[in-house]
């Protein structure tokens, strides 16, 4: 039997926007999403679960991944009821549901809570500094030490068990039969949407920024690659700078351009930023700049009387890696990538 949760509605309001009463189930939205078919109507099945409280079968489905937030069903809505920012609402939810530390639904709910998280780790990297007395030499080693760390030990223990949750509650839970040759054969479909998210480009205005968001795919695992294993900061070959120099720079400058339309609110994906959403353009930004700029005064050799920009990019990186990719937005890219992949092995089953 079906669970109905009936403060389900109020619950989801704590992830984002949505006005389930101003929806009189015209069927517009569904007409106008290119996600749509016979079997399926995006979005409203989750417009339906959601006013219905539905949970189970919300937490089963794979549906809020597969969109894109194009936004044509809010343009189109005549009650203005939001449905595509019920979509990304389902869609930081469902992120709660597969954490196993429970701090995603944390940190999405409470805005106190993120801001507190985020001021001890910066206080955690100043009193690590004080206690190496300020010096660059074993800061920048710690430092550089704590990237391979962090990378592993949030791969390893958060990750990936989600990852794992994730696949138990869409697919086993919910009684999908897959045979492992699927599993297998839809694997290329997990590493083309991880790299080009190319489900964007079935979203008629997207184009720019789905080309956008490719850029700054590459520029980000790149500059992870470039400093965590080629050690960019202590690298004395000119390629190596130079190429870090251009991905920290493609970062900065794509995510400024985030900011901007969120700030200007002249897209769908920007007209309802939550404070999420915000942590992520703006980490990711100041991780480019603040990256690109520790670089250059090592190169111009002033970093020695300037540790504190070493300790700021520092601070961001931390936060970034403890906070904003393990709990934060940074999960959407793995869960949507994983959703397609699950997607594309039901298809193959039939
Ligand atoms: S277009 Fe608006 S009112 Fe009509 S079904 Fe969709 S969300 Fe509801
Ligand atoms: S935002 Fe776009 S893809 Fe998502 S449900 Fe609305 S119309 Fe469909």
């Amino acid at each position: 039997m079906a669970r109905i949760n009936p403060e389900f509605t109020d619950e989801l309001k704590k992830y984002g926007v949505f006005d389930a009463n101003a929806c009189y189930n015209c069927g517009n939205c569904t007409a106008v999403c290119t996600l749509s078919d016979e079997e399926n109507s995006f979005p409203r099945k989750m417009i339906r679960y959601s006013v219905l409280g539905l949970e189970n079968e919300i937490q089963a489905s794979l549906d809020p991944w597969l969109c894109y937030y194009c936004g044509e069903c809010s343009t189109t809505c005549p009650r203005e009821a939001d449905p595509g920012e019920l979509m990304m609402s389902l869609r930081r939810w469902l992120t709660a549901k597969y954490d196993w530390t429970g701090l995603s639904g944390l940190l999405y709910k409470s805005l106190t809570a993120s801001i507190s998280a985020f001021v001890v780790l910066a206080g955690l990297v100043i009193w690590f500094g004080a206690y190496e007395q300020f010096k660059l030499e074993p800061i920048m080693h710690y430092g550089h030490l704590f990237e391979m760390f962090a990378i592993g030990f949030v791969f390893t223990f958060i990750l990936l068990p989600n990852i794992i949750h994730m696949w138990w509650i869409t697919m086993v839970k919910s009684g999908k039969k897959a045979s492992l040759s699927a599993y297998f054969k839809a694997l290329g479909e997990l590493i083309v949407h991880m790299f080009t998210q190319k489900r964007a480009l079935g979203c008629d205005d997207n184009q720019f920024r789905w080309f956008e968001h490719f850029i700054l795919v590459l520029g980000y695992l790149s500059l992870l690659f470039t400093t965590v294993f080629l050690d960019w900061f202590s690298t004395q070959s000119i390629f190596i700078i130079i190429l870090g120099y251009v991905e920290s720079a493609i970062i900065f400058v794509v995510t400024f351009d985030f900011v901007r339309h969120r700030i200007k609110k002249d897209q769908a994906i920007s007209k309802n930023s939550h404070p999420s959403d915000w942590f992520f353009v703006i980490w990711l930004f100041m991780m480019g700049l603040t990256a690109f700029i520790t670089r250059l005064f090592i190169d111009i050799n002033i970093l020695d009387t300037n540790v504190w920009m070493y300790i700021v990019q520092l601070i961001v990186l931390v936060q970034w890696a403890l906070i904003i990719v393990p709990f934060g937005k940074w999960t959407h890219f793995l869960y949507r990538s994983f959703a397609m992949y699950f997607h594309r092995v039901i298809e193959l089953e039939g």
